[in-house]
């Protein structure tokens, strides 16, 4: 048995997927997880999709971790990460030690500018909110349940930020019935996430189905008896019930300002997930740069570079096989208006060239991106699995641009029936 104690700080994706791992890997040491949250750990991914609805439970969307007496998940907010004492000093005071420390804290949504730009801002606390946590969807929940109750008529929402958080969040509340405004910058931030084509087509589906949606930035807000004011920068002023905050995350590492590390929008590591220069400490999720890289806030590329963590760990404390470099799988879904999209590599319209290899119109669509070479590094697909699963495989080989566009003739052209 390992008298080794590992300390994973955070709960997410990347932090259960290592502890997970790390026994799965034959790691019999002292576990101990550490959540800022008071909930058992759960999907991030679904506080938006299920958790606003007001049957939904957390026990639904748990993560079960190893049912074993030496893993401990202990409630409380890392304050300091102490790399010569080999020490995690949390809130309450405690210090646990470690022989290795995993790094998974995530990241923190970026709030609006409030204060700064309304002194009479009245209380906004309840109707001006983020939408990360399971306390924020239980906060929307009530301020939907209360409008409901004391207005007898459906919440207006606005919610401010239009890529894949915000968009996903307004299908969801309006298919509950509520009236959403949708404010996203005047770019449409979600050609980056999945190309310009299926962008424009996400665009027009929330023209169709939301209550509204305006292309400007949100300039200040106030409240007015029972509502909220947005004011925006086209001089609309927008009253509605409830805001979401949906402007995009910041990596959550304040409590390791004056740690050792090398941090630079987020936690900078190797291709094995170990902190640059300070023995023992590793990281990985929403928070972690590898090579100097983008961070990537996706729940698969968390869980891999979880798992991953927990080989390279193993490698350095019980002398298990170097897990080499971290690869991505890259790729991640989400549904809107009833249609999926998948996306595999990384699609950005400054890298490569865009190609659309099936008109929209189409039942399914994909557009896919081309190194100079017509190679494939990077395709989105719109409302055909088929078409995601045989692309899937083309894009983690580099398949060569034609090949693509075969497959997608073969699974997009209905068979034609025998004539008799
Ligand atoms: C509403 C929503 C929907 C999403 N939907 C999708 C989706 O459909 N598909 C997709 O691919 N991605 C989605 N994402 C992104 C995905 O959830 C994240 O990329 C993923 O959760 C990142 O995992 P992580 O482990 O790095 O961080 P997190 O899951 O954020 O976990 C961080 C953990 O650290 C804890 N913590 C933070 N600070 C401290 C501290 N100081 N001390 C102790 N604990 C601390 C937190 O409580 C939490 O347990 C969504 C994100 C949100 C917010």
């Amino acid at each position: 048995m390992s008298t080794a104690s590992v300390v994973i700080v955070g709960t997410g994706a990347a932090g259960t997927a290592a502890a997970t791992h790390l026994r799965g890997l034959g790691f019999t040491g002292d576990l101990t997880l550490v959540n800022a949250e008071a909930q058992v750990p759960y999907n991030r991914t679904t506080v938006n999709k299920t958790l606003l609805h007001p049957d939904s439970t957390l026990d639904s969307v748990r993560i079960a971790l190893p049912d074993d007496p030496r893993i401990t998940l202990l409630a409380g907010r890392a304050e300091r990460l102490d790399t010569q004492r080999r020490t995690v000093v949390l809130h309450q005071g405690n210090h646990l030690s470690y022989d290795a420390v995993l790094i998974a804290t995530g990241a923190r949504p970026r709030p609006l500018p409030r204060r700064e730009l309304n002194d009479g801002v009245a209380e906004l606390s309840d109707r001006v909110t983020p939408l990360r946590t399971y306390d924020d969807a239980e906060r929307i929940r009530r301020v939907l349940a209360r409008v409901g109750a004391k207005l007898c008529r459906p919440a207006r929402v606005g919610i401010v930020g239009a890529s894949l958080l915000g968009s996903e969040t307004a299908n969801v509340l309006t298919d509950m019935g509520h009236e959403v405004f949708l404010i996203g910058a005047p770019t449409n931030p979600m050609a980056r996430q999945l190309g310009t084509t299926i962008a424009t087509w996400v665009q027009a589906r929330h023209a169709e189905h939301l209550a509204g949606v305006a292309n400007a930035r949100v300039d200040s807000m106030f409240t007015r008896c029972d509502d909220v004011v947005l004011v925006l920068s086209d001089g609309t002023e927008l009253t509605v019930d409830l805001v979401v905050e949906a402007v995009g995350v910041d990596p959550e590492v304040g409590w390791l300002s004056d740690s050792a590390l090398t941090i630079d929008d987020g936690v900078l590591v190797d291709d094995r997930l170990r902190t640059l220069n300070v023995e023992g400490v590793y990281a990985a999720g929403d928070l972690a740069r590898i090579d100097g890289s983008t961070r990537v806030e996706h729940w698969g590329y968390a869980l891999a570079q979880g798992a991953h963590a927990a080989r390279t760990i193993s490698h350095d404390l019980l002398r298990a096989e170097d897990p080499g470099p971290f690869q991505s799988s890259g790729s991640y879904s989400t549904r809107l208006y009833g249609k999926s999209i998948n996306v595999f590599g990384s699609p950005h319209p400054y890298r490569g060239r865009e190609i659309a290899l099936a008109p929209l119109g189409h039942e399914a669509h994909v557009t896919v991106y081309t190194d100079a070479e017509s190679r494939l590094s990077a395709a989105v697909t719109l409302g055909s699995a088929k078409l995601a699963n045989r692309l899937r495989p083309l894009v983690a080989a580099a398949a060569d641009l034609n090949e693509a566009a075969e497959v997608v003739t073969a699974t997009l052209t209905p068979p034609t029936t025998a004539a008799k």
